[in-house]
């Protein structure tokens, strides 16, 4: 039998249009891609990874999207309103092709409360980062980061990779699932925790995990060997991370370095409680919202306190982006943030440079045209030895997942350049088809979330929320070809704004103009933010690269 996804989500390919554009086939075709269900992680519900981070409102919002897509004449824009189409508008030939506003809420209002009934009465729909931005390329869209914030955290604590080390995590969702690759990248050993099954089955058919297990001792045991041998390992070791971990303090296992990844931003549809089977925690769900919650919210106390206990005895731990260091300061763990998040603790230097998760995809599905790139990148950045390493490693280790994509982190100036290229090759034939251009909204200068990209700025501007807000009216008016501003992403309501920009490089010389105009504000907006935080690397960038700050001091 087939499901509804199967049956409405269509893998179209080639060179040939089903649009009247290549902007509007690109948003067509990654729309299908997010959904698709070699990448998306619960299509039937149009559920594409993050929790309940979807693409559509729900099958006829979804229909309609893809009708109007098809539709779309070549000066009109289409305005998508929490994965709802709303309306179509005379704009221009260079304006973006679609316009996306996604589960804002007035920032009184903003809570998981509000957002449930909004939900529940059919107005709203929450769209994560990328889920409802459409530019979703499965596990392999964070796995770059995942690996950069890895291989950050051995050179600052171990003087070199994670060779040597025991990585514990948990989570092996849509972005969780990259752990154990990017720690086996970076040479350790991992030990992922994964309460379904069916997720770690997923990770291992992909490459992204070794082996399975449902035994902590054996889990510790394979684990222990490797770390002796120096051998890199990722073990996916099913059981709840919230009665894991105290378990493993229990046998006097510290691993060496320790974060998380469940869906902890939202307690009732991401975090399983502890002692609770997937079956039972489901019908809680539907029974009981109100005890599920409280019982979510306990158990994350309980992981929390566990991570602080082993953080005491040498562990190296620190938060991975879901917000369970607030839920459980707010059940009473006063010291909750005794641990850093990733940014401020690893990537923040990087954001400062305008560096952030740079990815593309090809729309023709041939995975020769991301080859080819690759050879780009090689051949043009080869003066980047960290970039270039990790272009080769992508090619032996990641499975595509949809259409073929790659992720590289780039910062200001390469983002421009490479889309230059990459408009060249469209243009000259070298490329089958035109190629899609995006990034995650967690970037360098799109998003405001004060429990992870912007906690602890320098000059105490975590909450500012101006900033992803110029990012998409600025990247709206060099011509993107699709802008989001969403709410809630990654950390759940309440806790982030943030903005997506994708552009479509289709080998015109308008396109070429636009790439580049949208390629330099976009990191630059990244610049701009910490060069008003007061960030030395951010003000130097700014300085050399001649972004235009008007009151830098020279
Ligand atoms: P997901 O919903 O696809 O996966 C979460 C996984 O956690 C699921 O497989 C679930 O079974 C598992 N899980 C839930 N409770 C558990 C428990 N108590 N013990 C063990 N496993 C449990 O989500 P995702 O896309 O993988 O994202 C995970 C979290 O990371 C989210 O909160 C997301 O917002 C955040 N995130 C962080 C980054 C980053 O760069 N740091 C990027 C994207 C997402």
């Amino acid at each position: 039998m087939t499901t509804i996804a199967e049956e409405k989500v269509i893998r179209y390919r080639g060179s040939n249009l089903n649009t009247k554009g290549w902007l509007q086939e690109a948003a067509l075709r990654m729309l299908m891609n997010n959904l698709d269900p070699e990448v998306a992680e619960h299509p039937e519900n149009l559920v594409v990874y993050g929790g309940i981070g979807k693409a559509a409102r729900n099958w006829e919002s979804f229909d309609a999207i893809v009708k109007s897509l098809k539709e779309l004449e070549n000066d009109e824009t289409l305005l998508v309103q929490s994965g709802k189409p709303v309306a179509i508008f005379k704009s221009h030939a260079d304006a973006p092709r679609v316009l996306i506003a996604n589960s804002n809420i007035v920032p009184a209002y903003a809570n998981w409360e509000t957002f449930h009934e909004l939900d529940k009465k059919g107005l709203m729909m929450y769209g994560q980062m990328t889920a409802g931005s459409w530019i979703y390329i499965g596990s392999q869209g964070i796995v770059q980061g995942t690996y950069e914030t890895f291989v950050e955290l051995g050179k600052k604590h171990f003087n070199s990779n994670l060779q040597g080390t025991i990585t514990v995590t948990a989570g092996l969702g849509g972005m969780g699932g990259a752990q154990p690759l990017a720690v086996t990248m970076a040479g350790g050993v991992c030990i992922a925790i994964e309460v379904d099954e069916t997720r770690i089955d997923r990770r291992i058919e992909t490459r992204y995990t070794d082996l399975k297990t449902d035994s902590l001792d054996e889990a510790i045991r394979l684990a222990k060997e490797a770390k002796k041998e120096g051998k890199a390992l990722s073990i996916g070791l099913l059981g709840n991370a919230s009665d894991i971990l105290p378990e493993m303090i229990a046998r006097n296992f510290i691993p060496d370095v320790l974060t998380d990844q469940t869906s902890a931003h939202d307690p009732l549809n991401g975090y399983i409680p502890s002692k609770m089977s997937l079956e039972d925690a489901e019908i809680l769900r539907i029974n009981d919202p109100e005890e599920y919650v409280k019982r979510s919210k306990a158990s994350m106390a309980k992981h929390v306190q566990a991570m602080l206990d082993m953080m005491d005895k040498g562990a190296i731990t620190f938060d991975y982006g879901n917000n369970i260091r607030q839920v459980a300061k707010d059940e009473g763990i006063e010291n909750a943030f005794d641990f850093p998040g990733f940014v401020p603790a690893y990537i923040r230097p990087q954001f400062c440079e305008g560096k952030g998760p740079f990815r593309w995809a090809a729309l023709s599905g041939d995975p020769e045209d991301i080859y080819k790139l690759d050879e780009v990148i090689l051949r043009e950045f080869s003066y980047n030895e960290h970039l270039c390493n990790w272009i080769r490693m992508a090619q032996e280790k990641i499975e595509f997942q949809g259409l073929p994509a790659r992720i590289c982190w780039f910062g200001y100036g390469e983002r421009a350049r490479f889309g230059k290229i990459i408009n060249d090759m469209v243009a000259s034939g070298e490329l089958s088809a035109p190629i899609v251009i995006g990034r995650d909204h967690l970037d360098s200068g799109s998003v405001a979330s004060p429990n992870r990209e912007t906690e602890a700025m320098k000059d105490g501007s975590d909450v500012v929320a101006d900033w992803p807000i110029l990012n998409a009216m600025i990247n709206a008016v060099g011509g993107a070809t699709w802008v989001s501003l969403h709410h809630g992403g990654g950390v759940g309501m309440g806790y982030s704004m943030h903005s997506g920009i994708v552009i479509v490089a289709d080998g015109t010389k308008e396109a070429a103009a636009r790439i580049e105009r949208v390629l330099t504000t976009d990191p630059g907006m990244g610049i701009a933010r910490h060069v008003d935080a007061g960030y030395e690397i951010a003000k130097k960038t700014a300085l050399e690269k001649g972004v235009n700050i008007p009151m830098l001091k020279k």
